[in-house]
């Protein structure tokens, strides 16, 4: 094939194939102190359109504990115990690695009435991958899951907020909520845990109502200071709620849940 004949064809080729490569995006918002934060407007209207959500009502106290668990540290038991103790719905976003080391746990989750979502099963940038390799690494899990525990997933967190507009539309048609958060902290380091005061301050100077937090279970700090985080935030009028509630309350008026 002639040189420029080869150029025009790979031209054209890029142009079929450069939306899946181009349109990654990377989840972000602008903390507004106790107020709620913003995000692009084209996020917002993505999620909609897929039947996402980054926030609940931000007009209404309510926060929405979601944990990411990549792996285990040896607090997600200490964590559970809390939100038993206090009555408190969450959701733990799993990968395939989570769930091969720690099934008692993922049992455990679903025996005290969390919700356990689908963080992948390898963890992959999802806006990266082709659309097969996107339902493998969903599928596989949440297969996983049901061998595990006879139920599925419905909610799905793209790892490290790494998306598309494909992505997301890939996740909705196989039936899952794509949810991402309004509150995050830097709570993952493992070798640069800051003690229990750290996590609470880092909490509390930033929840929100309608807040999705992002919290992850590797945190010793976050287990310390789960207690008095939800004591406090309960004194402040917060009440926490499941993502089943804020995905029903997006769906159905107000006046009915009352
Ligand atoms: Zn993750």
């Amino acid at each position: 094939m002639p040189v420029k004949s080869f150029i025009i064809l790979s031209c054209v080729a890029m142009m079929f194939l450069a939306p899946a490569q181009a349109a990654a995006e990377a989840w972000f918002f602008k903390p507004n102190g106790n107020e709620p934060p913003t995000t692009d407007s084209k996020y917002i209207k993505l999620l909609d359109k897929y039947d996402g959500a980054w926030i609940g009502d931000p007009s209404k106290k309510t926060i929405y504990l979601t944990f990411d668990n990549g792996y285990e540290e040896g607090y997600t038991k200490e964590i559970l115990d809390v939100l038993d103790k206090k009555n408190v719905p969450a959701a733990f976003f799993i990968t395939g690695q989570y769930i091969k080391d720690q099934p008692k746990v993922v049992k455990r989750m679903v025996k005290d009435g969390h919700i356990v979502g689908n963080h992948s099963w390898g963890h992959p940038d999802l806006s990266k991958i082709s659309d097969k390799k996107y339902k493998v690494e969903i599928k596989r899990l949440d297969m996983a899951f049901h061998e595990l525990t006879g139920k599925h997933m419905k909610y799905v967190r793209p790892p490290r907020g790494t998306f598309s507009k494909r992505a997301l539309e890939l996740g909705y048609k196989m039936g899952y909520h794509n949810i991402f958060w309004s509150f995050a902290y830097v709570d993952w380091l493992t070798d640069q845990q800051k003690g229990k005061k750290h996590a609470y301050k880092s909490i509390m100077k930033r929840v929100h109502p309608g807040a999705i937090m992002l919290l992850h279970t590797v945190s010793k700090d976050n287990a310390k200071a789960l207690p008095k985080v939800i004591d406090d935030l309960r004194d402040e009028g917060y009440q926490f709620k499941s993502l089943d509630y804020l995905m029903g309350h997006k769906k159905i008026p107000e006046f009915i849940f009352g």
